[in-house]
């Protein structure tokens, strides 16, 4: 017998679906993949790949070895790019086993990856961020022309920005094309499609906005949200006027106040920054935060909803632009905190 869980995650398999064909569709005569590191950013990649999968995404990309296995049991191992590259021979030998592409950063990379037998590969530039991938200046190495370079990309430091930035690193890229040998290309991640189509060549690398994010203006009120956390209520109280709720006090109760207590904390990602004039929602009720938000906890005023039992399921807001404008996090930061609790 399973006990009961006191957090979910609904996943809108339809929306997931709709925010990849639109993204697609933006992307021009490009592909549209995915990116699915991260647990596809803490949503889940059992229950969002196949569903990519079926939408119609054929190249995904993870940043680690160890989040292979996770998409590979849906998809087939040669779409999958592994961002982090190389580190070890190990890493290069499974990847030679198992089908997968490793992504190619840096000179050493490239070397480890010809002297473990080589084979198809990815390479990164790095046009403008001063992360991953190999310099403008490195590209005339001798190495590089030994290699079999299916996708050759680079990443956008600021598609979410009307920056100069953009343009420079669409030019650095261009020339990188010229001087390196690439089966395909890709620059965009989901903000990079918004940029129009001289950004997109042949594959664009969403990930954000197939989750729900929507990191430029052109996507207002076409990408839908993709994750519905909810909690369930532990127990009811009647706060007294007078009374402090939670750690440190911080909330005197002026009246008597109905209230619940949520299985819903920071442990959970729902993190401390969101607590400022936050509330849950019982259906359309309000449920106003009372105090700090605990490791396993909130409080929960529940004034508006004299109909909330034990064991109720509450909503936690998840639109990600708003819960981002409220609490300072990145939309990025908010599905990716999510914790390992939900079911
Ligand atoms: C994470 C990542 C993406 C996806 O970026 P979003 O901004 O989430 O769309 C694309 N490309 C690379 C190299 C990445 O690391």
């Amino acid at each position: 017998m399973d006990s009961e869980p006191t957090l979910r995650l609904r996943i809108d398999e339809s929306a997931l679906a709709a925010n990849w064909r639109l993204l697609d569709r933006m992307s021009g005569t490009a592909a549209a993949g995915a990116a699915v590191k991260a647990d596809c950013y803490g949503l889940g990649a059992s229950r969002c790949v196949p569903v990519l999968r079926d939408a119609g995404a054929r190249d995904y990309f993870v940043a680690h070895w160890s989040e292979v296995p996770d998409v590979a049991a849906h998809v087939a191992p040669g779409s999958i790019s592994v961002l982090h590259g190389p580190l070890t021979a190990g890493d290069a030998a499974f990847a030679r086993a198992s089908g997968v592409r490793p992504v190619l950063n840096s000179l050493p990379q490239v070397r480890r990856w010809l002297e473990s037998g080589g084979g198809p590969c990815d390479v990164m530039i790095d046009t403008g961020m001063s992360r991953l991938g190999l310099s403008p200046d490195e590209l005339g190495d001798e190495s590089l022309s030994r290699l079999d370079v299916e996708l050759l990309m680079s990443h956008l430091a600021s598609a979410d920005e009307d920056s100069p930035l953009n343009a420079r690193q669409l030019a650095l890229f261009r020339d990188a094309i010229q001087r390196l040998g690439a089966r395909r290309h890709s620059l965009a991640n989901s903000a990079g499609i918004a940029l129009g189509p001289d950004y997109s060549f042949d594959v664009t690398r969403p990930g954000l906005a197939l989750y729900g994010g929507v990191p430029r203006g052109e996507f207002d009120g076409l990408i839908r949200q993709v994750g519905f956390p909810q909690a369930a209520v532990i127990m009811l109280r009647r706060i007294r006027a007078g009374d402090t709720v939670g750690y440190n006090a911080t909330f005197t109760a002026q009246r008597d106040i109905p209230a619940a207590v949520v299985s819903l904390g920071y442990a959970d990602g729902f993190l401390r920054c969101r607590g400022t004039d936050a509330a849950l929602q019982f259906g359309e009720k309000r449920l106003p935060l009372l105090g700090k938000i605990s490791m396993d906890m909130v409080v929960v005023d529940c004034s508006e909803a004299p109909d909330l039992r034990e064991g109720d399921w509450v909503d936690i807001p998840q639109h990600l632009p708003d819960a981002a404008a409220k609490s300072g996090l990145t939309q990025y930061e908010i599905l990716t905190v999510t914790g390992q609790r939900f079911r």
